[in-house]
């Protein structure tokens, strides 16, 4: 059995050791370290799955080890821990290239869920559709459904649409969608994630669903469903 490789990236040890409990109990292989510079030591030098990486560490902080990953070209999908509740750091987060974040405290079946849902997007599990609402979009066929009616979706649209869909729950910045579609070194620009958007929303419109997207200004963009 390939078991997923997880590295934890947490000063306080007390919760480093109970987070790497809850993820040996899950089978996780787990590797612990409790600084900003050892964890992008590790990161560079192992395969990890996943990376859990808290904000606030000594020597490196969070944002600047995925900075340091990213333009090292490791995609390693990273989830960050945040104390902080607020938006501005959230977006720091996602903009230097973390794939989610999630604000201290929270349950082990958060924690979980989340690492899973990353994990995924290495291959390990190979999901044949997602959805959101009244829309299904079928990963195999490239189509997208909504009821009886189904449309085909370009490559590129299918790519975003299963970015925004796979982060319904928080906003997805132009940059991630320009770096994970069009790819980090591509000169797309935001006028480019703009078009694709509102071809989304034609087809949304045309199979007559609710969904819509929403655009969160200066931010980016998030899928919401019909407001009835
Ligand atoms: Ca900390």
């Amino acid at each position: 059995m390939l078991r997923v490789h997880v590295l934890i990236v947490e000063d306080e040890r007390r919760l480093a050791e109970a987070l790497g409990q809850i993820m040996k109990s899950q089978k996780y292989h787990v590797d612990i370290v409790h600084n900003g510079a050892d964890g992008l030591e590790y990161a560079l030098n192992e395969q990890y799955d996943v990376i859990i990486l808290d904000v606030m560490l000594p020597k490196l902080d969070g944002f600047e080890v995925v900075r340091r990953l990213r333009e090292r070209k490791d995609a390693t999908p990273v989830l960050l821990l945040t104390a902080r509740d607020d938006i501005p750091d959230k977006v720091q987060g996602l903009d230097c290239g973390a794939d989610d974040y999630m604000t201290k405290p929270f349950s082990p079946e958060e924690l979980l869920a989340r690492t899973r849902a990353l994990s995924r997007r290495q291959g390990e599990v190979v999901l044949d559709k997602l959805e959101f609402s009244d829309l299904t979009l079928h990963l195999s066929s490239n189509t997208l459904q909504c009821g009886a009616k189904s449309i085909h979706v370009g490559f590129k649209e299918f790519e975003v649409l299963k970015i925004l869909i796979a982060n319904a729950q928080t906003i997805t910045t132009k940059e991630q969608l320009i770096s994970k579609v069009w790819g980090a070194d591509s000169d797309a620009e935001d006028n480019n994630v703009e078009a694709y958007i509102s071809f989304l929303r034609k087809k949304f419109f045309y199979l007559g669903s609710g969904v819509g997207v929403e655009t969160v200004r200066k931010v980016g963009y998030r899928l919401e469903k019909q407001k009835t």
